[in-house]
Protein backbone atom coordinates (compact mmCIF):
# COMPACT_ATOMS: atom_id res chain seq x y z
CA UNK A 1 0.00 0.00 0.00
CA UNK A 2 0.96 3.42 -0.79
CA UNK A 3 2.79 5.80 1.90
CA UNK A 4 0.13 8.30 2.89
CA UNK A 5 -2.71 6.00 2.59
CA UNK A 6 -5.67 6.80 5.05
CA UNK A 7 -7.23 3.63 6.23
CA UNK A 8 -9.98 2.58 9.34
CA UNK A 9 -8.96 0.30 12.17
CA UNK A 10 -11.43 -0.91 14.39
CA UNK A 11 -9.87 -0.56 18.15
CA UNK A 12 -12.33 -2.12 20.72
CA UNK A 13 -15.42 -0.49 20.02
CA UNK A 14 -14.83 2.65 17.85
CA UNK A 15 -13.26 2.70 14.22
CA UNK A 16 -10.00 5.15 14.50
CA UNK A 17 -8.55 6.69 10.97
CA UNK A 18 -4.88 6.15 10.35
CA UNK A 19 -1.99 7.24 7.84
CA UNK A 20 -0.07 4.50 6.04
CA UNK A 21 3.86 5.63 7.09
CA UNK A 22 5.85 2.58 6.16
CA UNK A 23 5.05 -1.05 5.57
CA UNK A 24 7.17 -2.98 8.19
CA UNK A 25 7.29 -6.93 8.91
CA UNK A 26 4.55 -8.14 10.72
CA UNK A 27 5.65 -7.24 14.54
CA UNK A 28 5.65 -9.33 17.60
CA UNK A 29 3.31 -8.03 19.51
CA UNK A 30 -0.60 -8.05 19.18
CA UNK A 31 -1.77 -6.22 16.10
CA UNK A 32 -5.39 -5.53 14.49
CA UNK A 33 -5.91 -5.27 10.58
CA UNK A 34 -6.66 -2.64 8.69
CA UNK A 35 -10.46 -2.84 8.20
CA UNK A 36 -11.07 -0.41 5.32
CA UNK A 37 -8.60 1.62 2.81
CA UNK A 38 -9.78 5.11 2.14
CA UNK A 39 -9.59 7.09 -0.88
CA UNK A 40 -8.09 10.00 0.24
CA UNK A 41 -4.24 10.24 0.79
CA UNK A 42 -1.47 12.38 1.69
CA UNK A 43 1.50 12.97 -0.63
CA UNK A 44 5.39 12.23 0.08
CA UNK A 45 5.86 16.44 1.01
CA UNK A 46 2.92 16.18 3.48
CA UNK A 47 4.30 13.29 5.53
CA UNK A 48 7.70 14.98 5.71
CA UNK A 49 5.08 17.94 7.14
CA UNK A 50 3.85 15.67 9.45
CA UNK A 51 7.60 14.54 10.67
CA UNK A 52 8.83 18.01 10.69
CA UNK A 53 5.66 19.19 12.98
CA UNK A 54 6.33 16.24 15.35
CA UNK A 55 10.08 16.79 15.76
CA UNK A 56 9.84 20.80 16.12
CA UNK A 57 6.45 21.21 17.95
CA UNK A 58 7.18 17.97 19.97
CA UNK A 59 4.00 15.62 19.44
CA UNK A 60 3.29 12.27 17.80
CA UNK A 61 3.51 12.19 14.13
CA UNK A 62 -0.28 11.24 14.35
CA UNK A 63 -1.25 14.33 16.07
CA UNK A 64 0.53 16.32 13.55
CA UNK A 65 -1.02 13.83 10.68
CA UNK A 66 -4.78 14.40 12.58
CA UNK A 67 -3.89 18.57 12.17
CA UNK A 68 -5.03 17.78 8.45
CA UNK A 69 -7.63 17.03 6.37
CA UNK A 70 -7.07 15.39 3.14
CA UNK A 71 -8.06 16.28 -0.26
CA UNK A 72 -9.96 13.60 -3.25
CA UNK A 73 -8.91 15.01 -6.38
CA UNK A 74 -11.05 13.75 -8.79
CA UNK A 75 -10.19 15.97 -11.78
CA UNK A 76 -7.67 17.69 -13.94
CA UNK A 77 -8.20 21.60 -12.47
CA UNK A 78 -9.39 23.47 -15.26
CA UNK A 79 -8.00 27.27 -15.22
CA UNK A 80 -10.51 29.41 -13.99
CA UNK A 81 -10.51 32.48 -15.39
CA UNK A 82 -11.47 36.04 -13.14
CA UNK A 83 -12.83 38.96 -14.32
CA UNK A 84 -9.22 41.75 -13.93
CA UNK A 85 -11.28 44.61 -12.51
CA UNK A 86 -8.95 44.91 -9.70
CA UNK A 87 -7.07 48.73 -10.38
CA UNK A 88 -4.09 48.94 -8.03
CA UNK A 89 -2.87 52.35 -7.38
CA UNK A 90 0.63 53.34 -8.51
CA UNK A 91 2.27 52.50 -5.01
CA UNK A 92 -0.08 48.93 -4.48
CA UNK A 93 1.56 47.83 -8.04
CA UNK A 94 5.10 48.46 -7.36
CA UNK A 95 3.91 46.52 -3.72
CA UNK A 96 2.33 44.07 -5.45
CA UNK A 97 5.16 43.59 -8.29
CA UNK A 98 7.40 43.25 -5.01
CA UNK A 99 5.64 40.31 -3.16
CA UNK A 100 5.41 38.56 -7.05
CA UNK A 101 9.27 38.68 -6.49
CA UNK A 102 10.40 37.22 -3.41
CA UNK A 103 8.81 33.37 -2.61
CA UNK A 104 8.37 34.89 1.19
CA UNK A 105 7.12 38.41 1.67
CA UNK A 106 5.79 41.10 4.32
CA UNK A 107 3.31 43.78 2.88
CA UNK A 108 3.54 46.29 5.76
CA UNK A 109 0.61 48.21 5.13
CA UNK A 110 -0.79 50.73 7.20
CA UNK A 111 -4.82 50.23 7.89
CA UNK A 112 -6.43 51.26 4.90
CA UNK A 113 -3.42 51.52 2.88
CA UNK A 114 -4.79 48.85 0.37
CA UNK A 115 -3.76 45.48 1.38
CA UNK A 116 -6.61 43.33 0.67
CA UNK A 117 -6.95 44.68 -3.08
CA UNK A 118 -3.18 43.71 -3.51
CA UNK A 119 -4.18 39.71 -1.99
CA UNK A 120 -7.48 39.52 -4.70
CA UNK A 121 -5.14 40.35 -7.05
CA UNK A 122 -2.61 38.00 -5.89
CA UNK A 123 -5.35 35.22 -5.74
CA UNK A 124 -6.66 35.95 -8.97
CA UNK A 125 -2.84 35.04 -10.22
CA UNK A 126 -3.00 31.87 -8.43
CA UNK A 127 -6.23 30.63 -10.08
CA UNK A 128 -5.13 32.00 -13.44
CA UNK A 129 -2.53 29.46 -13.34
CA UNK A 130 -4.78 26.80 -12.85
CA UNK A 131 -3.46 26.70 -8.49
CA UNK A 132 -4.89 27.20 -5.59
CA UNK A 133 -4.28 28.83 -2.59
CA UNK A 134 -4.99 29.46 0.77
CA UNK A 135 -5.90 33.08 2.56
CA UNK A 136 -5.42 32.95 6.43
CA UNK A 137 -7.06 35.20 8.71
CA UNK A 138 -7.67 35.26 12.76
CA UNK A 139 -10.90 32.99 13.55
CA UNK A 140 -12.36 36.78 15.06
CA UNK A 141 -11.36 38.98 11.52
CA UNK A 142 -13.51 36.42 9.63
CA UNK A 143 -16.14 39.34 9.44
CA UNK A 144 -19.03 38.97 7.33
CA UNK A 145 -17.26 42.31 5.20
CA UNK A 146 -14.05 40.40 4.60
CA UNK A 147 -16.52 37.16 3.29
CA UNK A 148 -18.60 39.57 1.05
CA UNK A 149 -15.35 40.87 -0.83
CA UNK A 150 -13.78 37.56 -1.28
CA UNK A 151 -17.34 36.20 -2.23
CA UNK A 152 -18.04 39.11 -4.89
CA UNK A 153 -14.74 38.71 -6.96
CA UNK A 154 -14.55 34.75 -6.37
CA UNK A 155 -17.99 33.89 -5.96
CA UNK A 156 -17.69 29.58 -5.70
CA UNK A 157 -14.41 29.43 -6.13
CA UNK A 158 -13.53 30.69 -2.36
CA UNK A 159 -14.64 28.60 0.45
CA UNK A 160 -14.87 29.93 4.03
CA UNK A 161 -12.99 27.58 6.46
CA UNK A 162 -13.11 27.57 10.28
CA UNK A 163 -13.41 25.29 13.30
CA UNK A 164 -16.94 25.58 13.66
CA UNK A 165 -18.73 25.00 10.14
CA UNK A 166 -20.14 21.46 10.28
CA UNK A 167 -19.00 18.39 8.96
CA UNK A 168 -21.83 18.00 6.37
CA UNK A 169 -20.18 21.64 4.97
CA UNK A 170 -16.88 20.36 5.29
CA UNK A 171 -17.41 17.08 2.89
CA UNK A 172 -19.14 19.42 0.60
CA UNK A 173 -16.11 21.86 0.59
CA UNK A 174 -13.68 19.07 0.24
CA UNK A 175 -15.40 17.28 -2.73
CA UNK A 176 -15.65 21.14 -4.25
CA UNK A 177 -11.70 21.34 -3.75
CA UNK A 178 -10.99 17.95 -5.22
CA UNK A 179 -13.24 18.67 -8.64
CA UNK A 180 -11.79 22.23 -9.31
CA UNK A 181 -14.43 23.78 -8.50
CA UNK A 182 -13.17 25.57 -5.30
CA UNK A 183 -9.56 27.12 -5.45
CA UNK A 184 -9.19 29.09 -2.63
CA UNK A 185 -9.90 28.57 1.13
CA UNK A 186 -10.26 31.59 3.18
CA UNK A 187 -10.58 31.31 6.71
CA UNK A 188 -8.68 30.87 10.77
CA UNK A 189 -5.61 28.85 11.14
CA UNK A 190 -7.22 25.58 10.51
CA UNK A 191 -7.70 26.62 6.93
CA UNK A 192 -3.80 25.74 6.35
CA UNK A 193 -4.35 21.78 7.18
CA UNK A 194 -6.45 21.64 4.16
CA UNK A 195 -3.89 19.70 2.43
CA UNK A 196 -4.63 21.54 -0.74
CA UNK A 197 -3.43 20.06 -4.24
CA UNK A 198 -1.33 22.28 -6.21
CA UNK A 199 -0.93 25.00 -3.66
CA UNK A 200 0.38 28.01 -5.15
CA UNK A 201 0.37 30.71 -2.30
CA UNK A 202 -0.37 31.09 1.26
CA UNK A 203 -1.47 34.85 2.43
CA UNK A 204 -1.04 35.51 6.03
CA UNK A 205 -3.12 38.61 7.35
CA UNK A 206 -2.72 39.99 10.29
CA UNK A 207 0.14 38.00 10.49
CA UNK A 208 1.14 39.47 13.95
CA UNK A 209 -1.81 38.09 15.51
CA UNK A 210 -1.01 35.56 18.69
CA UNK A 211 -4.02 34.04 17.92
CA UNK A 212 -2.29 32.19 15.10
CA UNK A 213 0.00 29.68 18.01
CA UNK A 214 -2.31 27.37 19.25
CA UNK A 215 -2.27 26.78 22.85
CA UNK A 216 -2.46 22.90 22.82
CA UNK A 217 0.23 20.64 21.86
CA UNK A 218 0.81 20.43 19.07
CA UNK A 219 1.90 24.24 19.60
CA UNK A 220 2.32 25.42 16.32
CA UNK A 221 2.44 29.13 15.07
CA UNK A 222 -0.09 28.99 12.33
CA UNK A 223 2.08 31.84 10.04
CA UNK A 224 5.27 30.06 10.84
CA UNK A 225 4.31 26.73 10.03
CA UNK A 226 2.85 28.69 6.58
CA UNK A 227 6.06 29.84 5.85
CA UNK A 228 7.65 26.03 6.20
CA UNK A 229 4.83 24.65 4.59
CA UNK A 230 5.18 27.19 1.55
CA UNK A 231 8.42 26.12 0.88
CA UNK A 232 7.87 22.79 1.19
CA UNK A 233 5.44 22.75 -1.57
CA UNK A 234 6.68 25.46 -3.85
CA UNK A 235 4.03 27.95 -3.18
CA UNK A 236 4.73 31.81 -2.37
CA UNK A 237 3.86 33.03 1.06
CA UNK A 238 2.90 36.53 1.69
CA UNK A 239 2.30 37.92 5.09
CA UNK A 240 0.41 41.22 5.93
CA UNK A 241 -0.03 43.49 8.86
CA UNK A 242 0.14 47.32 9.54
CA UNK A 243 1.86 46.59 12.81
CA UNK A 244 3.95 43.08 11.70
CA UNK A 245 5.72 41.25 14.49
CA UNK A 246 9.33 42.21 14.96
CA UNK A 247 10.34 38.84 13.57
CA UNK A 248 8.72 39.43 10.92
CA UNK A 249 10.26 42.33 9.68
CA UNK A 250 13.80 41.57 10.61
CA UNK A 251 13.79 37.74 8.43
CA UNK A 252 11.77 39.01 5.53
CA UNK A 253 12.05 41.67 2.52
CA UNK A 254 9.18 43.63 3.04
CA UNK A 255 6.92 46.56 1.19
CA UNK A 256 6.15 49.48 3.18
CA UNK A 257 2.89 50.48 1.99
CA UNK A 258 1.23 54.04 3.90
CA UNK A 259 -1.86 55.48 4.23
CA UNK A 260 -2.92 57.08 1.25
CA UNK A 261 -6.85 55.68 0.22
CA UNK A 262 -8.64 57.95 2.76
CA UNK A 263 -6.97 61.31 3.83
CA UNK A 264 -7.70 61.35 7.03
CA UNK A 265 -6.85 63.54 9.52
CA UNK A 266 -6.58 61.75 12.92
CA UNK A 267 -5.69 63.46 16.40
CA UNK A 268 -4.27 61.52 19.29
CA UNK A 269 -4.53 63.28 22.50
CA UNK A 270 -3.02 61.24 25.95
CA UNK A 271 -4.59 61.93 29.33
CA UNK A 272 -2.52 61.33 32.13
CA UNK A 273 -5.42 60.70 34.41
CA UNK A 274 -6.46 57.86 36.85
CA UNK A 275 -8.70 54.66 35.71
CA UNK A 276 -11.99 55.41 34.67
CA UNK A 277 -14.29 57.91 32.48
CA UNK A 278 -13.10 61.12 33.08
CA UNK A 279 -14.75 64.34 32.41
CA UNK A 280 -13.07 65.15 29.17
CA UNK A 281 -13.60 61.34 27.93
CA UNK A 282 -17.30 62.03 28.73
CA UNK A 283 -17.27 65.61 26.99
CA UNK A 284 -15.22 63.94 24.04
CA UNK A 285 -17.93 61.33 23.76
CA UNK A 286 -20.97 63.53 24.43
CA UNK A 287 -19.92 65.30 21.37
CA UNK A 288 -19.35 62.60 18.83
CA UNK A 289 -22.77 61.13 19.82
CA UNK A 290 -24.25 64.46 19.32
CA UNK A 291 -23.05 64.67 15.92
CA UNK A 292 -24.63 61.00 15.72
CA UNK A 293 -21.04 59.75 14.46
CA UNK A 294 -19.82 55.60 16.42
CA UNK A 295 -17.20 55.56 18.98
CA UNK A 296 -15.36 52.71 20.63
CA UNK A 297 -13.41 51.95 23.73
CA UNK A 298 -11.17 49.61 24.17
CA UNK A 299 -10.10 48.08 27.84
CA UNK A 300 -8.01 45.05 28.46
CA UNK A 301 -10.41 43.54 31.14
CA UNK A 302 -14.37 41.88 30.76
CA UNK A 303 -16.80 41.70 33.65
CA UNK A 304 -17.31 44.87 35.83
CA UNK A 305 -14.56 44.58 37.71
CA UNK A 306 -10.92 42.64 37.62
CA UNK A 307 -10.62 42.12 41.51
CA UNK A 308 -12.78 42.62 44.57
CA UNK A 309 -10.72 43.70 47.07
CA UNK A 310 -10.39 43.96 50.92
CA UNK A 311 -9.30 47.48 52.67
CA UNK A 312 -8.67 45.91 55.25
CA UNK A 313 -6.15 43.21 54.78
CA UNK A 314 -5.00 44.01 50.77
CA UNK A 315 -5.55 40.42 49.44
CA UNK A 316 -8.11 40.31 46.54
CA UNK A 317 -10.76 37.27 46.18
CA UNK A 318 -8.83 34.33 44.88
CA UNK A 319 -10.20 31.19 42.95
CA UNK A 320 -10.01 28.18 45.23
CA UNK A 321 -8.52 26.66 42.08
CA UNK A 322 -6.32 29.28 40.33
CA UNK A 323 -4.14 31.56 42.00
CA UNK A 324 -5.85 34.54 40.32
CA UNK A 325 -8.45 37.34 41.38
CA UNK A 326 -12.19 36.83 40.24
CA UNK A 327 -14.04 39.42 38.16
CA UNK A 328 -17.09 40.74 39.16
CA UNK A 329 -20.35 40.21 37.10
CA UNK A 330 -22.77 42.37 38.81
CA UNK A 331 -25.62 40.95 36.25
CA UNK A 332 -25.44 37.65 37.93
CA UNK A 333 -24.54 38.85 40.87
CA UNK A 334 -21.27 36.45 40.68
CA UNK A 335 -17.81 36.44 41.03
CA UNK A 336 -16.26 34.25 38.32
CA UNK A 337 -12.66 33.45 37.60
CA UNK A 338 -11.78 33.71 34.28
CA UNK A 339 -8.87 30.53 34.06
CA UNK A 340 -11.81 27.82 35.21
CA UNK A 341 -15.01 29.32 35.02
CA UNK A 342 -15.73 28.84 38.39
CA UNK A 343 -18.34 31.11 39.90
CA UNK A 344 -19.53 31.95 43.36
CA UNK A 345 -21.93 35.00 44.92
CA UNK A 346 -20.37 38.06 45.90
CA UNK A 347 -19.24 37.63 49.35
CA UNK A 348 -20.16 40.53 51.80
CA UNK A 349 -17.09 40.04 53.81
CA UNK A 350 -13.78 39.13 52.84
CA UNK A 351 -12.71 35.39 53.15
CA UNK A 352 -9.29 36.24 54.90
CA UNK A 353 -9.67 38.30 57.44
CA UNK A 354 -13.37 39.27 57.40
CA UNK A 355 -13.36 42.84 57.44
CA UNK A 356 -16.50 43.97 55.09
CA UNK A 357 -14.76 46.70 53.86
CA UNK A 358 -14.37 45.40 50.26
CA UNK A 359 -13.81 47.73 47.36
CA UNK A 360 -14.03 46.93 43.27
CA UNK A 361 -11.06 47.85 41.00
CA UNK A 362 -9.68 47.43 37.60
CA UNK A 363 -12.82 48.79 35.76
CA UNK A 364 -14.15 46.14 32.91
CA UNK A 365 -16.29 46.00 29.72
CA UNK A 366 -19.40 45.22 31.43
CA UNK A 367 -18.99 48.23 33.98
CA UNK A 368 -17.82 50.99 31.47
CA UNK A 369 -21.23 49.79 29.28
CA UNK A 370 -23.39 50.51 32.72
CA UNK A 371 -22.07 53.62 33.77
CA UNK A 372 -21.89 55.44 30.01
CA UNK A 373 -25.94 54.02 29.06
CA UNK A 374 -26.42 55.78 32.33
CA UNK A 375 -24.82 59.02 31.36
CA UNK A 376 -26.39 58.45 27.55
CA UNK A 377 -29.93 57.39 28.30
CA UNK A 378 -30.79 57.50 24.56
CA UNK A 379 -27.49 56.22 23.46
CA UNK A 380 -27.05 51.95 22.56
CA UNK A 381 -23.69 50.96 23.95
CA UNK A 382 -22.79 47.49 23.37
CA UNK A 383 -19.93 45.53 24.80
CA UNK A 384 -17.96 43.81 22.20
CA UNK A 385 -15.86 40.54 24.28
CA UNK A 386 -15.64 36.97 24.79
CA UNK A 387 -18.48 37.32 27.67
CA UNK A 388 -21.05 38.72 25.20
CA UNK A 389 -19.47 37.05 21.52
CA UNK A 390 -19.88 33.75 22.09
CA UNK A 391 -20.29 32.46 18.15
CA UNK A 392 -19.53 34.01 14.91
CA UNK A 393 -22.96 34.73 14.51
CA UNK A 394 -23.14 36.75 17.25
CA UNK A 395 -19.75 38.13 16.06
CA UNK A 396 -21.80 39.15 12.80
CA UNK A 397 -24.95 40.11 14.35
CA UNK A 398 -22.96 42.66 16.45
CA UNK A 399 -21.11 44.19 13.73
CA UNK A 400 -23.68 44.67 11.19
CA UNK A 401 -26.05 46.58 13.69
CA UNK A 402 -23.01 48.71 14.65
CA UNK A 403 -22.24 49.61 10.68
CA UNK A 404 -26.18 49.94 10.48
CA UNK A 405 -25.77 52.98 13.42
CA UNK A 406 -28.66 50.62 15.88
CA UNK A 407 -25.25 50.44 18.15
CA UNK A 408 -23.64 53.90 18.67
CA UNK A 409 -20.77 52.88 20.83
CA UNK A 410 -18.72 49.38 21.17
CA UNK A 411 -16.94 48.50 24.33
CA UNK A 412 -14.31 45.92 23.86
CA UNK A 413 -11.54 44.17 24.66
CA UNK A 414 -8.76 43.33 21.91
CA UNK A 415 -11.31 42.03 19.94
CA UNK A 416 -12.25 45.20 18.93
CA UNK A 417 -8.80 45.46 17.27
CA UNK A 418 -8.74 43.11 14.84
CA UNK A 419 -9.06 44.32 11.64
CA UNK A 420 -12.63 45.13 11.44
CA UNK A 421 -14.12 47.82 9.36
CA UNK A 422 -15.61 50.12 11.02
CA UNK A 423 -17.47 52.74 9.13
CA UNK A 424 -18.06 56.13 11.02
CA UNK A 425 -15.90 56.01 14.10
CA UNK A 426 -14.84 59.24 14.65
CA UNK A 427 -13.50 58.50 18.04
CA UNK A 428 -11.35 55.89 19.81
CA UNK A 429 -10.73 55.92 23.70
CA UNK A 430 -8.27 53.37 24.98
CA UNK A 431 -8.25 52.42 28.60
CA UNK A 432 -5.63 50.38 30.26
CA UNK A 433 -2.90 50.31 27.76
CA UNK A 434 -0.38 51.06 31.03
CA UNK A 435 -0.91 47.30 31.92
CA UNK A 436 -0.29 45.83 28.65
CA UNK A 437 2.67 47.19 28.87
CA UNK A 438 4.03 46.21 32.24
CA UNK A 439 3.52 42.63 31.66
CA UNK A 440 6.18 40.87 32.36
CA UNK A 441 7.20 39.76 28.74
CA UNK A 442 9.59 40.60 26.81
CA UNK A 443 7.09 41.06 24.04
CA UNK A 444 4.95 43.39 26.19
CA UNK A 445 6.15 46.99 24.15
CA UNK A 446 5.61 45.34 20.88
CA UNK A 447 2.10 44.24 22.10
CA UNK A 448 1.20 47.23 23.36
CA UNK A 449 2.43 49.44 20.87
CA UNK A 450 0.83 47.34 18.27
CA UNK A 451 -2.35 47.10 20.10
CA UNK A 452 -2.63 50.99 20.36
CA UNK A 453 -2.35 51.71 16.93
CA UNK A 454 -5.01 49.07 15.48
CA UNK A 455 -6.81 50.61 18.00
CA UNK A 456 -6.62 53.88 16.83
CA UNK A 457 -6.10 53.15 13.15
CA UNK A 458 -9.85 51.83 13.61
CA UNK A 459 -10.89 55.51 13.87
CA UNK A 460 -11.53 57.88 11.21
CA UNK A 461 -10.98 55.88 8.80
CA UNK A 462 -12.75 58.49 5.82
CA UNK A 463 -12.42 61.35 7.53
CA UNK A 464 -11.72 63.21 10.90
CA UNK A 465 -10.74 60.81 13.71
CA UNK A 466 -10.06 61.54 17.71
CA UNK A 467 -7.59 59.27 19.82
CA UNK A 468 -8.00 59.77 23.64
CA UNK A 469 -5.17 57.53 25.48
CA UNK A 470 -5.04 56.65 29.15
CA UNK A 471 -1.91 56.28 29.91
CA UNK A 472 0.82 57.26 32.40
CA UNK A 473 3.29 56.43 29.77
CA UNK A 474 2.79 58.78 27.34
CA UNK A 475 6.46 59.66 26.22
CA UNK A 476 6.76 56.24 25.04
CA UNK A 477 3.64 55.83 22.93
CA UNK A 478 3.95 59.84 21.46
CA UNK A 479 6.96 58.70 20.17
CA UNK A 480 6.47 56.26 18.46
CA UNK A 481 2.76 56.70 17.05
CA UNK A 482 3.52 58.12 13.77
CA UNK A 483 6.08 55.73 13.06
CA UNK A 484 5.75 51.96 13.59
CA UNK A 485 8.85 50.86 11.79
CA UNK A 486 10.98 53.58 13.71
CA UNK A 487 9.75 51.60 16.75
CA UNK A 488 10.95 48.16 15.02
CA UNK A 489 14.35 49.21 14.88
CA UNK A 490 14.17 50.66 18.09
CA UNK A 491 13.06 47.03 19.33
CA UNK A 492 15.44 45.49 17.52
CA UNK A 493 18.24 46.82 19.56
CA UNK A 494 16.64 46.01 22.87
CA UNK A 495 16.43 42.54 21.98
CA UNK A 496 19.84 42.09 20.56
CA UNK A 497 21.68 39.34 22.47
CA UNK A 498 18.44 38.36 24.79
CA UNK A 499 14.95 37.62 22.61
CA UNK A 500 13.70 37.01 19.23
CA UNK A 501 14.44 37.27 16.75
CA UNK A 502 18.68 36.85 17.56
CA UNK A 503 17.82 34.32 19.99
CA UNK A 504 15.43 31.13 20.27
CA UNK A 505 13.07 30.40 23.12
CA UNK A 506 10.92 27.43 24.54
CA UNK A 507 9.44 27.01 27.79
CA UNK A 508 8.59 23.62 29.84
CA UNK A 509 5.36 24.26 31.64
CA UNK A 510 4.43 21.72 34.23
CA UNK A 511 1.09 21.07 35.23
CA UNK A 512 0.75 18.73 38.91
CA UNK A 513 -2.60 18.51 41.21
CA UNK A 514 0.00 17.74 43.75
CA UNK A 515 2.33 20.38 44.10
CA UNK A 516 5.11 18.33 45.86
CA UNK A 517 5.23 15.91 42.68
CA UNK A 518 5.25 19.09 40.33
CA UNK A 519 8.36 20.19 42.55
CA UNK A 520 9.82 16.55 41.67
CA UNK A 521 9.84 16.78 38.00
CA UNK A 522 11.03 20.42 38.05
CA UNK A 523 14.12 19.00 40.21
CA UNK A 524 14.42 16.11 37.54
CA UNK A 525 14.05 18.78 34.67
CA UNK A 526 16.94 20.51 36.28
CA UNK A 527 19.26 17.76 36.65
CA UNK A 528 19.20 17.24 33.34
CA UNK A 529 19.24 20.63 31.95
CA UNK A 530 23.10 20.62 34.28
CA UNK A 531 24.57 19.11 31.56
CA UNK A 532 23.60 20.35 28.51
CA UNK A 533 25.74 22.87 26.35
CA UNK A 534 24.76 26.02 24.25
CA UNK A 535 21.32 26.13 26.20
CA UNK A 536 20.86 28.77 28.69
CA UNK A 537 18.67 28.80 31.01
CA UNK A 538 16.77 32.31 31.42
CA UNK A 539 14.81 31.17 34.83
CA UNK A 540 12.82 28.64 36.34
CA UNK A 541 10.26 28.41 39.51
CA UNK A 542 6.75 29.04 39.67
CA UNK A 543 4.99 30.03 36.82
CA UNK A 544 3.39 33.78 37.16
CA UNK A 545 0.09 32.39 37.50
CA UNK A 546 1.14 29.46 40.32
CA UNK A 547 -2.11 27.67 40.12
CA UNK A 548 -4.83 27.08 37.34
CA UNK A 549 -8.15 24.64 37.88
CA UNK A 550 -6.39 23.23 40.92
CA UNK A 551 -2.80 22.39 39.02
CA UNK A 552 0.34 23.64 40.40
CA UNK A 553 2.14 25.50 38.15
CA UNK A 554 6.21 25.50 37.22
CA UNK A 555 7.71 26.66 34.37
CA UNK A 556 11.71 26.52 33.15
CA UNK A 557 12.79 28.93 30.03
CA UNK A 558 15.61 28.67 28.10
CA UNK A 559 17.77 30.61 25.30
CA UNK A 560 19.41 29.44 22.56
CA UNK A 561 21.10 31.04 19.01
CA UNK A 562 19.29 27.49 17.54
CA UNK A 563 15.97 26.36 17.49
CA UNK A 564 18.29 22.72 16.90
CA UNK A 565 20.11 22.94 20.09
CA UNK A 566 16.61 23.69 22.42
CA UNK A 567 15.28 20.67 20.28
CA UNK A 568 17.96 18.07 21.25
CA UNK A 569 17.48 19.37 25.16
CA UNK A 570 13.61 19.21 24.61
CA UNK A 571 13.75 15.73 23.42
CA UNK A 572 16.59 14.78 26.02
CA UNK A 573 14.45 16.11 28.88
CA UNK A 574 10.52 15.95 28.08
CA UNK A 575 8.71 14.63 31.41
CA UNK A 576 5.39 13.24 31.92
CA UNK A 577 3.14 16.62 33.04
CA UNK A 578 5.61 18.52 31.32
CA UNK A 579 4.59 20.14 28.41
CA UNK A 580 7.06 21.50 25.92
CA UNK A 581 6.95 25.18 23.95
CA UNK A 582 8.87 26.18 21.04
CA UNK A 583 8.88 29.95 20.31
CA UNK A 584 6.29 30.84 23.33
CA UNK A 585 3.61 33.67 23.06
CA UNK A 586 2.79 33.55 26.37
CA UNK A 587 4.25 33.22 29.61
CA UNK A 588 1.62 33.65 32.32
ZN1 LIG B 1 -9.40 41.07 54.30
ZN1 LIG C 1 -10.30 29.34 38.69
Amino acid sequence: MPQGTLVEVKLRNRVVRGVILESVDEPSFACEAISQILPESFTQIYLEIFHFISQYYLCSVGEAAGLFTPVVTTEAVPHANTACDIALSARQQEAYRFVKSHDVSLLFGDTGSGKTEIYMKLLEDVIGEGKRAIFLMPEISLTPQMQKRLKQKFGDLVAIWHSKITKKRKTEILSAIGSGAVKIVAGARSSLFVAMPDLGAIIVDEEHDDSYKASNRPRYHARDLAIYMGKKVGARVVLGSATPALTSYYKFPFFRLKETFFDTKKSITFLHEEEGISERIRDALSQTLAQNHQAIIFLPTRANYKYLTCMACGKFVECPFCAVGMSIHNERNALRCHYCNYMQRIPKECPACGSAALKSNRIGTAQVVAELSEKFPDKVFMKFDRDEVTTQTKLKKILKAFNDHEIDVLVGTQMLSKGHDYHDVRLAVIFGIDTILAQADFRARERAMSLLLQVAGRSGRKGEGKVLVQTANAEFFEHYIGDYEHFLKDELTFREGLYPPFKKLMKFMIAHKSRQKALEILERLQGCLGSVEDVEVVGFGEAPIARIAGKFRFQVLLRADSAKALLQVAHRCRQQDCEVDIDPVSFS
